[in-house]
């Protein structure tokens, strides 16, 4: 029997998050600065679980080790992809990633590139995105001279944008944004900058300027160019696609069929009700669901109005 694999995540608190998580998607939020939900996820730091079917209370980890014809049978050792939505009541810190070979050998895991798609924003909200250093050496010593007024590049953001922050993009997620973010099983940050706040304990967070300086590109970023394809009941968008993976957002109004064209795919609703009919089985979608539709499903059936976000990883490796 093929049936997707509806998950239970984790909240992360954030000395930058809020309440949207539980005002927008009605999830159940352990405290009033709930940052982030890491809704699709193997990674250690948070480990999504199954939430029904025959293979429910499983870990997304050990499910994808032990059950390999459930991903097609994958090449890469790890769940590669997870899905975050972050709710920024106030500026994350400004920040960096690694790449894969960086992040291997100075912190024993991959490097991140990440996408946001924005969901909300306040008016006037602003993202950091890109720096305007010519040079390493510029930048270097823009940063000692904490000159950041000049240094980072400021972009106003509305809901339906979206970003492409591949590994060493200078980037920060400003006030007042909700954004699905779907990255590279990653959990390596290195903090340029982070408006000199204090936590709770009124402990300043630690900042990783050397790392952040060697990992930071030169240059604009290059932002993808999504494409749209009007389809009987359904408008696909490519958001990007890239070595490590592809995101779409798909917007359903009745009835669609369709069929599996990647190994497995991740599926997170963000506005609307509807149904997924797998193998004469109907299951209800709503916002807020995220699930797998694994290898063994083949076709399936939408209907309803439904607005998703779908990735899948991209085999490189
Ligand atoms: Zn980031």
């Amino acid at each position: 029997m093929s049936e997707p694999l509806f998950l239970k995540s984790l909240m992360h608190d954030k000395i930058w998050g809020g309440t949207k998580l539980r005002e927008v998607f009605g999830y159940d939020i352990p405290t009033e600065t709930t940052g982030e939900y890491w809704a699709i996820s193997a990674h250690p730091n948070g480990i999504s679980v199954v939430a029904n079917g025959q293979f429910e209370g499983r870990q997304l980890d050990e499910l994808y080790r032990n059950e390999p014809t459930l991903f097609g049978h994958p090449k890469e050792k790890v769940f590669p992809l997870l899905t975050k939505i972050l709710d920024a009541n106030d500026w994350l810190s400004v920040q960096v990633h690694p790449d894969d070979a960086y992040g291997l050998e100075h912190e024993g895991e991959l490097g991140k590139t990440e996408c946001w798609y924005v969901i909300a924003a306040d008016e006037g909200a602003e993202i950091i995105y890109g720096h305007n250093a010519k040079s390493k050496a510029e930048l270097r010593q823009m940063i000692e001279e904490k000159d950041w007024e000049h240094l980072l590049t400021r972009i106003p953001v509305k809901a339906g944008d979206f970003f492409y922050v591949p590994s060493g993009t200078m980037h920060a997620i400003g006030k007042g944004i909700l954004i699905l973010e779907t990255q590279q099983s990653s959990d390596t940050t290195y903090r340029v900058y982070d408006f000199d706040r204090k936590d709770a304990q009124g402990n300043l967070r630690e900042l990783h300027i050397e790392k952040s300086i060697d990992v930071l590109n030169i240059g604009e970023p290059e932002n993808s160019v999504p494409a749209t394809l009007e389809l009987h009941h359904l408008r696909t968008t490519c958001l990007v696609s890239n070595q490590f993976f592809t995101v779409y957002k798909w917007e359903v109004e009745g009835l669609v069929q369709m069929r599996r064209v990647a190994p497995y795919l991740l599926l997170s609703v963000i506005d609307g009700q509807g149904s997924l009919l797998v193998d004469n089985k109907l299951y209800n979608l709503q916002k807020g669901s995220h699930l797998i539709l694994p290898h063994t499903i083949s076709e399936w059936e939408f209907d309803g109005n439904l607005e998703m976000i779908v990735s899948h990883p991209n085999n490189v490796r």
